[in-house]
Parts: structure tokens; C-alpha cells; sequence
């Protein structure tokens, strides 16, 4: 950290900052200019805020000259991480795709969902059994039966599963079933108990963007996960708000070039919660590849029109197969490839339906 006193500064006040920076264990370079005198801290910055001397007499301001986050930081860990799930990798070559429903809802919707997203050639599935409404009055998820569907579903496939937790309490069930990979969703980024508790585990994290939340808010959230020791964890932008009212929120793409800057953390997007509706999601995604992004969570529904939750941004399944097969050609062109089912009947279903309605 370095902190620039003010031009008038005199030894006494320098003299405290230097006793401060002390206090915390950290060394002192003081560099005194015509104009004005600046002191260095040396060492571990972590512990020192700005606020920390900006209250303190003959000090102009202080700045951090690290980045506050450190185990996510691609400074400190330039090679990019991969995270394996089940032999699915998020993060490397191939670009991922997770797909389903938004909620787990009955045994032959999910089923006739996780054949979709299977035929459409995707290798993991989500599903949420815990549902963050904005109406306590909306429907709030099958909670641990619809778990129990998902991976009954899911397991028909060999796909693993994605699942949002909402809970703490909840933690041990989510272990106890298998799910493979952890959902924190956009209301609870910065639930920092609940960030801590998933650091905890040996299970891999999809942290979605706090709907308000800045980039570096999302990256010490993503720091708070892995502080605790799992460092398995997948970006997911999903859509901000912003003064745009024309569509669900915004997606912000140029968060995918910043954050490969930034962390070497896999970075996702959701395309289904940032346009909101079913139309918008095929370009959405084919940004997001085109900008980078590792993966892709799409919501997809046997029958979205009757579809319990977030019916109008769901994609038939003759949509997400006509997704994939868009998709296949957007990664090859950014010299990436799509990942897929090695019994991949992909592209087929998406050529026999020439009315989808996700590509007009
Ligand atoms: C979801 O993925 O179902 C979800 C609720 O997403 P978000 O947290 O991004 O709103
Ligand atoms: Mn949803």
C-alpha cells in the first residue's frame, strides 16, 4: 500500500504512519519528493485498509497496489484452472454446457429434461429443487424431493448435476445426495456464511454475479470461497441491472475479456436470466463464446409454456439442440471446440426443426 501524504505534511505525522504500517507487521520505504513525502508499506497488504490512515492528520490518501483478492488473482497464479466434474471439464479447451430446467417440478418433466439435454449433446444438467422467488408467495421449489429427481433424472444420462443452495443448513443433504456441483446464485453472492460454508467442502462452485455487484465485489466474494480451501470455482455473469427495462437484465459480456484478466478462474454465463426470454438466448450465447466465456448455463424445459418457473426464457428442446449445433460453429471459429456427450446425437434434431423459434 502506499500512502501519499498531503504537500504540508511535517515529520510527526509521517512518523505515524510509519508507526501504524509497523503495528501490522509490515516494513516501511518512505520516498520524500520536493513536493510531497509517500510511505510504502512492504509486505502482506491484506490487513491494511485505506481508511485506515486516511483519517489520520497530514494524510491525503492511501492506495492498495495489489489486488485486494489473492488466491483468485491470476497475478499470483498466471495459469488458467480447470475444474473437473466427472471427466466434464469447465475451463479448458472445449466450451461446456449446462442445461435444464429452472425448477425441478415433476418425475416426467424431468425426465423428458434430462433427455433433451442429453440429445442436445450438453454433459451436465441443472435443475433448481431450492428456488430463490421474489414472492414468498411464488413456488418455492420440491427442496430435497426434487433433488432426489434431478439426480434420478440426471443419473438416466450419466449427466452430473448442478444445483442451487440457498442454505446453509441445507449443506449436508447436498453432500449426502451427490450433487456435483454447487450453485450460489445471484441473491446470495455476497451471503458471505454461505461462501464460507461452500469453502469448506471439496465440491466445485458455480458463483453467479451478485445482480448489482462489481467486479472486484465478485471476485473477494469468490475469495471468501476460496480462503476456506476449495478453490473449484466457475464465474458465472448473469445478466445486471442497469436503467434498461427492455429486457431482464444486461448481459454483460465485457466482464468475460476482464475477468480472464483478471482471475484464472473459469468463467460461465447464463444467457436465460440476462435476456429473460427464450428468443434473446441464442445470440446472448453466441457473445458470450464468441467473447471468451468457458461454458454456458441454459434453461431448458420439455414444455416451457408450461413450465412452473421462468416460462418465458426457457428453450424447447428442439431450440438448445438447434443452440448446440449454432454454437459448435461459433467455438470452432474462436478456436475453441464445444464440448459434447460422447454419444453426441446433437445437430441432427436441431436441422428437423426449421421453426425454432430461438433461431428466428
Ligand atoms: C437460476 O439459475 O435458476 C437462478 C435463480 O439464477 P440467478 O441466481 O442468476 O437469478
Ligand atoms: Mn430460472
Amino acid at each position: 500500500m502506499i500512502i501519499v501524504m498531503e504537500p504540508g505534511a511535517g515529520e510527526r505525522e509521517i512518523a505515524a504512519v510509519e508507526a501504524k504500517i509497523r503495528q501490522h507487521g509490515l516494513g516501511v520505504h518512505v520516498s520524500r519528493g520536493t513536493e510531497r513525502t509517500l510511505v510504502g508499506a512492504v509486505g502482506d497488504e491484506r490487513p491494511l485498509a485505506p481508511e485506515m490512515f486516511e483519517t489520520m492528520p497530514g494524510v491525503e490518501r492511501a492506495l492498495h497496489i495489489v489486488k485486494p483478492y489473492k488466491v483468485v488473482a491470476r497475478e499470483w497464479h498466471r495459469t488458467s484452472t480447470t475444474i473437473d466434474v466427472r471427466g466434464a471439464l469447465i475451463g479448458g479447451d472445449e466450451v461446456q454446457m449446462i442445461a435444464g430446467p429452472c425448477s425441478v417440478e415433476t418425475p416426467d418433466q424431468m425426465s423428458a429434461a434430462a433427455d433433451a439435454v442429453a440429445a442436445g449433446g450438453a454433459r451436465l444438467m441443472r435443475g433448481g429443487a431450492f428456488k430463490p422467488r421474489t414472492s414468498p408467495y411464488a413456488f418455492q421449489g420440491k427442496g430435497v424431493d426434487g433433488l432426489k429427481l434431478l439426480k434420478d433424472a440426471a443419473a438416466r444420462h450419466a449427466l452430473p448435476i448442478v444445483t442451487e443452495l440457498m442454505d446453509v443448513r441445507m449443506l449436508d443433504t447436498f453432500l449426502a445426495q451427490g450433487v456435483d456441483v454447487i450453485q450460489v446464485g445471484t441473491r446470495n453472492m455476497q451471503n458471505f456464511d454461505l461462501l464460507k460454508e461452500v469453502g469448506r467442502v471439496d465440491v466445485p462452485v458455480i458463483l453467479k454475479r451478485g445482480m448489482s455487484a462489481t467486479i472486484a465485489e465478485w471476485l473477494m466474494a469468490a475469495e471468501y470461497v476460496a480462503a476456506g480451501g476449495n478453490h473449484k470455482i466457475v464465474l458465472c455473469e448473469r445478466g445486471i441491472r442497469t436503467f434498461e427495462t427492455a429486457y431482464r437484465n444486461v448481459l454483460d459480456v465485457t466482464a468475460i475479456p476482464v475477468l480472464k484478466r483478471e482471475t484464472h478462474l473459469p468463467v460461465i454465463v447464463d444467457p436465460s436470466h440476462a435476456g429473460g426470454k427464450a428468443w434473446m438466448v441464442p445470440a446472448l450465447s453466441c457473445a458470450a463464446v464468441a467473447a471468451g466465456a468457458d461454458g454456458l448455463l441454459v434453461e431448458v424445459h420439455p414444455d416451457p409454456a408450461q413450465a412452473w418457473c421462468d416460462a418465458d426464457q426457457a428453450l424447447t428442446p428442439a431450440e438448445f439442440a438447434a443452440l448446440m449445433a449454432r454454437l459448435d460453429a461459433v467455438a470452432s471459429a474462436v478456436g475453441r471446440g464445444l464440448a459434447r456427450r460422447s454419444t453426441g446425437e446433437a445437430p441432427a434434431a436441431a436441422q428437423a426443426d426449421p421453426t425454432a423459434r430461438a433461431m428466428r
